[in-house]
């Protein structure tokens, strides 16, 4: 273990401010590190900005589960399905996900269940901690989830999912068709059964949160530069970062550039494939009907928010999509989606988002140092639970650049793997 003193003078810089680069940025410069965090664009709406805001420690499943390959054409094909195939970018993206989908198998989903869980774990409590001392602490919210369903056939149907959860110490509480009503006024009567799990929690606008973390980190001393990195050339015992409009010198670098990570992962060694499921979300305003819990329409794949002053939905899964405009029809049937879950919604304007969940044929992410450069290391790759799992991964990472990390053991997430 490096010197106490060693290790509290490192220069570090970390590229990407999204949730897991500034989770790890402030978990560095409160170790007493010089941090700097650049970005290409801070106002550039990552998938950090327009995510569902779930700080969801029940997710501890993969999307890739034992019996899915039959259900893919119906989600594929169906009017309402939530996958998306985008042409021609999806032939690229085949042999990522022939291996994606050999993961859907009752051991490796276990496997994935288990390390998954132990980043989640405790995720309000630990983005308190993150917030601490910032104005982001008051985006945090206290909240149960609540997952709906048509019927409780239906539920028994994802036994396997909910089997999982239970293992992991969740509790599930039914809710029958008027407790469900009362919990939450407006829904459908298509939905008749629901599961409510307590002590989770989400961000009630994230990308304020996301500004506060960063205006904490700044009266930390932290420095912010607004610049794209371009290369990372490994020199003696230094490192040389060129940006677009600068070089700058450092004793480590974090990469923690979602989606855009694999340009520097695959020059340092990390052979993880790795593919965008774009997400898409749409924001009512002003609804004249409110929620007060988040809520999972597993039918949907849709993840419905509070917001300050309507409902944000969000979801759906769109492979090969990359380098495409957003995809209009995704819109068009979130809006079909909002209005079928609750008739007679009425808003006073709309926002339409689309972002890239950074997704790792494993579903799991990328934690760790290079095998090629123990100067450079990486954070990446949280595909749907990036916003949940980051304070524990800037923790993790933090602890591992600082070559003092005896409690987490970060094998499963090795880069090298
Ligand atoms: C629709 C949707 C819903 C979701 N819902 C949830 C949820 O409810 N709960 C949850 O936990 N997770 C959720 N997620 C997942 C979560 O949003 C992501 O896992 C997480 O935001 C990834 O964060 P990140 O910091 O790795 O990447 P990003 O947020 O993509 O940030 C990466 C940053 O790196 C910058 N960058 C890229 N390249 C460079 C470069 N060369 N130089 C400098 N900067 C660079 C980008 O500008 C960007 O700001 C959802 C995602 C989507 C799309």
């Amino acid at each position: 273990m490096d010197s106490l003193m060693n290790l509290e003078k490192k220069n570090i810089v970390i590229a990407g401010a999204g949730i897991i680069g500034i989770s790890s940025a402030l978990y560095l410069i409160r170790r007493g590190c010089k941090v700097t965090l650049i970005d290409k664009d801070f106002k550039g709406k990552p998938a950090s900005y327009g995510n569902a805001s779930w700080l969801a420690g029940s997710s501890i499943t993969p999307v890739v589960m034992p019996g899915m390959f039959s259900k893919i054409p119906k989600m594929l094909f169906s009017k309402d399905g939530p996958l998306f195939f985008r042409f021609p970018g999806i032939l690229k993206t085949i042999p990522f996900l022939l291996k994606y989908l050999s993961y859907a198998k009752v051991d490796k989903v276990e496997y994935i269940s288990k390390h998954l869980a132990s980043l989640l774990s405790d995720s309000i409590k630990e983005h308190k901690k993150l917030a601490e001392g910032t104005k982001a602490i008051k985006w945090i919210e206290e909240s149960p989830f609540i997952f709906v369903y048509k019927n409780k056939n239906d539920f028994l149907k994802d036994s396997f999912t909910w089997d999982l959860r239970k293992k992991h110490g969740f509790n599930l509480i039914e809710l029958e068709k008027d407790q469900l009503k009362n919990l939450l006024p407006g829904i459908s009567n298509e939905y008749q059964f629901a599961i409510k799990i307590d002590d989770q929690g989400y961000i009630s606008n994230s990308q304020n949160y996301l500004d506060d973390l960063i205006n904490g980190f700044k009266d930390l001393g932290g420095e912010i530069i607004e610049d794209e990195v371009l290369d990372i050339i490994s020199k003696d015992n230094k490192l040389e970062i060129k940006t677009k409009n600068n070089n700058l010198n450092a004793d480590n670098i974090l990469i923690s550039s979602g989606i855009y990570s694999e340009s520097f992962s695959k020059k340092f060694g990390v052979e993880v494939p790795i593919q965008s499921e774009r997400g898409y979300h749409l924001e009512l305003f002003e609804t004249n009907i409110r929620i007060k819990y988040p809520i999972m329409n597993g039918y949907l794949k849709l993840a419905i928010t509070p917001r300050p002053t309507g409902i944000r939905f969000a979801g759906l899964v769109e492979f090969g999509s990359m380098n495409y405009k957003p995809n209009h029809k995704a819109y068009e049937l979130l809006l079909r989606n909002a209005k079928s879950m609750f008739p007679g919604i009425t808003y006073s304007k709309k926002e339409e988002w689309s972002g890239h969940r950074p997704s790792t044929v494993d579903s799991l992410p990328i934690i760790g140092p290079s095998k090629k450069d123990n100067k450079v290391f990486f954070a990446y790759g949280h595909h749907h639970i990036g916003l949940t799992a980051a304070p524990k991964t800037g923790e993790m990472i933090g602890k591992n650049i600082l070559r003092d990390n005896d409690q987490y053991d970060l094998t499963p997430y090795s880069p090298a793997r």
